[in-house]
């Protein structure tokens, strides 16, 4: 079969890939952008069924359109779709959807890569990949699949009717582990939640929500997590219209927290004994945010109202004072797991000499260290802010501009001149 001659091809139509369509037209750079399945198709069917966004819809945006919904609000994870749904017909995005990238290779002799998809082979001059960071879920390997125990990733998890009756164990206390874990209380399930290392900001103070002062402070824009917080997961909520994840609030609610989990067997679970510490280390970078608030506001001179109960922290709870280190799950009624630990890579398709050791891109910027590769959505790409919705719209711009640079330089000897 002939091969598609294209430009730059872009693999994925999440919001990296609208992003990278958006800032590629507007160097007028020809592009095409598939997708295996439907533009945000994560959005649309890869999370639960109440998430709604956890920044405010006046941050998690692109610059060029706003929500329809109150600017202060969280949108649905359906409205975030549709959004990007309509962004790309605003933009008039090149997308195909439904088809999947199978393999990329570079071409022998010649510039450029042979794109093996199921539609039919494609040649690319350049290749983004842009299949974000949240690819393949990652279950550590604790407890066998085959333990009388029904376990399920964050990512198969849709609502608390879905799982079998009884008490559910959420490991991982980050976004999803605290949101799912709240969502099962509420249902009216017993809930233990395994506590790691964590960030839990405050929703709002003194009267601007946590996206603004973490852009304000300029924590969006950290270059790497700080030394030794390489793991540390961030707990933040938009749902019940926002709320600062408190894990004291949590217990007294009537979940019981644990330390991290560590190993199975004959029914028996071991937790560490560092839940105290995973909470005290929270709570101490809780107070941090508020005192580099607070600070700010003297040096700008804000007129922000002033916020003292924000400080106030709860009593420990008894699980806090009495960790559990060993439970019975069958005893403790456990009937389910969901493992809300997080996400690996998955670039099997992408077969050039992009990776390290450990299989993880190796690039500036999102620009790889094999010329004409370009991966986009990457954690830490660039900044803090890089795996989210505001974030990944100024990478793709910078990304636009390396591959314009590129293709200026090509342009030497046929024009006499390098376009920048
Ligand atoms: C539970 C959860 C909640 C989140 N909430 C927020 C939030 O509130 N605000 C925020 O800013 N960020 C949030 N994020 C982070 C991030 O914004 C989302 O993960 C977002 O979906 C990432 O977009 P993306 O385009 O980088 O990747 P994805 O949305 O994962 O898009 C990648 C696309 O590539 C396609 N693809 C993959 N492989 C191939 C292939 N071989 N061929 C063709 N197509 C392929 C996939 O089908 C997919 O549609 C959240 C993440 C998670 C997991």
């Amino acid at each position: 079969m002939s091969s598609q001659e294209v430009e730059v091809l872009v693999v994925g139509a999440g919001q990296a890939g609208i992003a990278m369509s958006e800032h590629l037209g507007a160097h007028g750079v020809p592009h095409l952008v598939v997708e295996r399945d439907r533009i945000a198709e994560r959005w649309r069917s890869g999370r639960w069924d109440s998430l709604v966004a956890n920044g405010p819809a006046w941050h998690d945006r692109f610059p060029g359109e706003e929500f329809t919904i109150d600017p202060d609000g969280f949108a649905t994870k359906d409205q975030v779709a549709d959004y990007f749904v309509a962004y790309a017909d605003k933009i008039a995005a090149p997308v195909r959807t439904g088809v999947e990238v199978t393999s990329v290779r570079k071409n022998n002799g010649r510039a450029g890569f042979h794109v093996e998809t199921s539609a039919g082979p494609i040649d690319a001059r350049y290749v983004v990949a842009a299949t974000g960071a949240f690819q393949k879920p990652v279950i550590p390997p604790v407890v066998p699949f085959d333990a009388p125990v029904h376990q399920i990733h964050s990512n198969a998890y849709r609502n608390p009717a879905q799982l079998p009756a009884g008490a559910v164990l959420v490991i991982g206390a980050g976004s999803s582990g605290v949101q799912i874990a709240d969502e099962l209380r509420c249902s009216g399930r017993r809930v233990h939640l395994a506590v790691g290392p964590h960030d839990r900001p405050p929703r709002s103070y003194r009267g601007r929500d946590f996206c603004w002062w973490l852009g304000v402070l300029g924590k969006w824009d950290m270059v790497a997590p700080p030394r030794g917080a390489e793991h540390v997961t961030i707990a933040v909520s938009g749902a019940h219209g926002g709320h600062t994840v408190d894990f004291r609030a949590l217990a007294a609610d009537g979940i019981t927290l644990l330390g991290l989990a560590r190993t199975y067997r004959d029914g028996v679970m071991t937790f560490a004994p560092d839940l105290r510490t995973n909470i005290d280390n929270g709570d101490a970078n809780y107070l941090s945010m508020l005192e580099e608030a607070d600070a700010y506001v003297k040096r700008n001179g804000l007129e922000l109202p002033e916020e003292p109960e924000a400080r106030e922290l709860g009593p420990d709870p008894e699980c806090v004072i009495n960790p559990i280190l060993e439970l019975d799950l069958a005893a403790a009624g456990i009937t389910s797991i969901v493992w809300a630990t997080g996400y690996a890579f998955d670039f099997g398709w992408l077969q050039v000499d992009a990776f390290d050791e450990t299989g993880r891109p190796r690039h500036q910027r999102g620009v790889s260290t094999e010329p004409g590769i370009y991966f986009l959505g990457l954690p830490w790409q660039s900044r803090r802010g890089s795996s989210f919705i505001w974030g990944v719209w100024h990478d793709a711009k910078y990304l636009a501009d390396q591959i314009a640079i590129q293709r200026g330089y090509l342009t030497y000897g046929l024009t006499g001149q390098v376009a920048r």
